[in-house]
């Protein structure tokens, strides 16, 4: 039956695409399209790009400027912001799309949700949540994610049951409140909803922020991972096994690096093609993602649905160190499950054209004895291949995390 339904969706949108998009009319010119007799052959087509988007994005749209009602950006490959359009249809299929998330992460009628993301600023993501959790008739309360004095301020008001956030935010969130004021203001909360940052492990285990929220909190962590460009989202159920792919609104394909599809279950590139956009419909998008699809049949939520797995990596921040794929998300992982490190930066310089060097550089905490061998030994049980570590100062490693944006600090400098 979901076969059907994709297939549909697929020549609908297909056909759609090539009369209405300059950009795909131009791009699949040299494309013999009476070979795509169903889904399985979306793989003759070319993919789209960051760049395409950044370069032509006017290209793209399929409407008139009169039916846009939503005008968001995406920062694009190039640095500069790229601009995406809605029609009414498309923000209502977001809302859709949303709904299907806290529909499926138990969220309804009787919750009360921060929402500890950004809404404005021209972001898509917030408005999303906002318009989704609409639609399970939850209340939102849209505290963003500025001000944490604002947030316990108006938790403890409105005794939320859930909130949606960044895992780093909401980790800062609970050492402001401290035991008493968390109680107080946060006891209520039952369930965090987490995007922007990895809260998985690969076996879809919490990691160590994810394991840390759900001991502060004391609450399920459900993982979510959305795309701007292609106005849609992965969430998990409440069983959170990895986000669900709803067929209706999206297909997904994983590529290695040379654009070939991979099995389930092995790693590549996110590639995605919206289904029943109106404004910017996009097919074979390339994410830069790196993920991967779990497809164990029925859910024990009810939904037949692939899902995808934690985004383990950036393709743009893979790394070959000795011939072996590295993708800096695995260091973070470890590094941030070992409490005696006080922090640390991870440099990736490149040796030859062929071959990347990585530099792991941390600080201790206070009293704690060289630990190198230690981390070494850790860092290649994930890897495969040992990284250099380096002891350092706190001062220095925190000069150069700034060192890449005054705006915010990063644990990946890349000097390839
Ligand atoms: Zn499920």
């Amino acid at each position: 039956m979901v076969k059907r339904t994709v297939d549909t969706n697929f020549f609908n949108i297909l056909n759609y695409c090539l009369e209405r998009s300059p950009f795909y009319r131009q791009h699949f010119k040299k494309t013999d399209i009476s070979m795509i007799k169903g889904i399985e052959d979306i793989k003759y087509l070319p993919f789209t790009t960051k760049d395409h988007l950044a370069e032509q994005s006017e290209k793209f749209l399929c409407v008139n400027e009169n039916q846009v009602i939503e005008i968001a950006t995406t920062s694009g490959s190039t640095g500069n912001p790229v601009m995406l359009k809605y029609t009414k249809k498309d923000i209502d299929r977001l809302a859709l799309n949303e709904h299907l998330a806290f529909h499926n992460a138990g969220i309804n009628e009787n919750d009360k949700v921060l929402i500890a993301v950004t809404i404005d600023k021209c972001f898509i993501a917030g408005l999303a949540y906002y318009v989704g959790l609409n639609s399970v008739g939850a209340a939102s309360v849209r505290v963003g994610p500025r001000s944490p004095e604002l947030l316990l301020k108006m938790a403890e008001v409105t005794q939320p049951t859930a909130i949606v956030g960044v895992p780093t935010y909401l980790d800062k969130v609970y050492d402001i409140a401290g035991e008493e004021g968390f109680k107080k203001s946060l006891g209520t909360v039952k369930k965090l909803i987490c995007i922007g940052e990895p809260v998985k492990e690969k076996d879809l285990t919490l990691n160590a922020i994810g394991e840390r929220l759900r001991k502060k909190y004391d609450s399920q962590i459900i993982s979510t991972y959305g795309v701007t460009e292609l106005a849609a989202s992965f969430c998990e159920c409440i069983l959170s096994k990895g986000g669900h792919i709803h067929p209706e609104l999206i297909h997904v394909e994983i590529v290695d690096d040379n654009g070939n599809p991979v099995p389930d279950g092995v790693e590549g590139e996110v590639v995605a093609t919206t289904f029943n956009v109106e404004g910017m419909p996009l097919i074979r998008f390339k994410t830069g993602d790196i993920s991967f699809i779990i497809d164990d049949g029925l859910c024990g939520c009810g939904l037949k649905s692939k899902r995808l797995g934690p985004v383990t990596g950036r393709k743009k921040q893979k790394l070959k160190i000795k011939g072996t794929s590295v993708y800096p998300q695995t260091i973070v992982n470890v590094m941030d499950n070992l409490d005696y490190i006080d922090n640390y930066v991870l440099i990736a310089t490149s040796d030859t054209a062929l071959s990347d060097h990585l530099e792991v550089r941390c600080s201790l905490k206070p009293g704690v004895p060289d630990k190198s061998g230690e981390i070494k030994a850790k860092l290649k049980g994930s890897l495969k291949v040992t990284p250099v570590v380096v002891i350092d100062s706190f001062a220095n490693i925190d000069l150069i995390q700034s060192s890449v944006s005054k705006r915010k600090k990063t644990k990946f400098v890349d000097r390839r």
